[in-house]
């Protein structure tokens, strides 16, 4: 029961309503018997550092961050974690006595999702489909995972420039176009294969990656990380030429979880954060 003691919880975001947060959060905080509740507000870009100080000003242990405000909160935060800083971007914010503190905790749900499935990341090659803002998070997951090497297809070489430069600084990274002999030569050889780009999301289900499966190392492991539908065309064909497949469910509940480790100190129960996620999927 919500008490004058309960504490709150909550993401920020525009549009909101769409949000799964509360879905994962509110039955865990419930199975741990912590006396918290999490609710999606919606806050306008303009009105975000308006809404961040309203935040600490009403003792707020804590907040999600998504689109699209997860690059605009930063110079509004007292403190930037490290790994934050790199990525560029603050999914979660803690509230310590008014001191909010940013973190980003979308590299830890890629990465744990996958180490759940028993893939050895370390000394792996990867190739990653798209380079937008989640591929940010992922790219530097896959970086202090210690990965062999990181190649990006692309549309646009030009918009992935930077971003190969700023973090060739920890890896060996590369992008080259979707259709240069270059980039199937990096297909050959990936032993991950992700999906960071929207195609083959609701309701375009029906789009996939350009890739053929002929260039794609048989025994590459595919990452979607598109949790609807459930299983992309991308997957669907990964699964059908032989490959072990996830799709990104795991990431979704997996950053929820770190967050609310970082808020309550208590790891959650991640197993029903992707029951309850599962289940609100369907019922949508
Ligand atoms: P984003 O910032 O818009 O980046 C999308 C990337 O895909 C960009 O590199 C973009 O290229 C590329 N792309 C888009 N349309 C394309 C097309 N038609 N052909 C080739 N490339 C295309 O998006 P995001 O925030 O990174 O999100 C990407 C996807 O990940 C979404 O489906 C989102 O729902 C999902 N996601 C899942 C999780 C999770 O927890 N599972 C978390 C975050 C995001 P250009 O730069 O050339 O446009």
């Amino acid at each position: 029961m919500i008490t004058g003691k309960t504490k709150n919880l909550g993401v920020i975001g525009y549009p909101i309503a769409h949000s799964l947060s509360p879905v994962i959060h509110n039955p865990a905080l419930a199975k741990a018997k912590l006396d918290y509740v999490y609710t999606a507000l919606k806050v306008a870009p303009e009105s975000l550092a308006t809404a961040v100080n309203g935040l600490r000003a009403l003792n707020y242990r804590g907040f999600n961050v998504t689109i699209p405000h997860k690059a605009a909160i930063m110079p509004l935060l007292d403190e930037i974690d490290e790994d934050a800083k790199i990525i560029g971007a603050v999914n979660t914010v803690v509230n310590d006595n008014g001191l909010l503190k940013g973190y980003n905790t979308d590299a830890a749900g890629f990465i744990n999702a996958l180490k759940d499935t028993g893939f050895i990341l370390e000394n792996s090659e990867v190739v990653l489909l798209g380079a937008g803002g989640a591929a940010r998070a992922i790219i530097w997951g896959l970086i202090k995972s210690k990965v062999k090497a990181i190649h990006i297809g692309v549309r646009n070489l030009a918009k992935v420039k930077d971003l190969v430069q700023e973090f060739s600084a920890y890896t060996a990274i590369t992008a080259d176009n979707f259709a240069a002999d270059s980039f199937k030569a990096k297909l050959k050889n990936a032993d991950l294969l992700v999906n960071t780009t929207p195609l083959g999301m609701t309701p375009k289900v029906d789009a996939m990656p350009p890739i053929d499966w002929q260039d794609v190392n048989p025994t590459a492991f595919c990452y979607d990380i598109i949790y609807t539908p459930a299983v992309t065309r991308f997957l669907r064909e990964a699964k059908a030429n032989g490959h072990k497949i996830l799709n990104g469910e795991g990431m979704l509940a997996g950053q929820g979880a770190a967050a609310f480790t970082l808020w309550t100190g208590i790891e959650p129960d991640l197993e029903l954060m992707k029951k309850s996620l599962r289940e609100s999927l369907a019922a949508n």
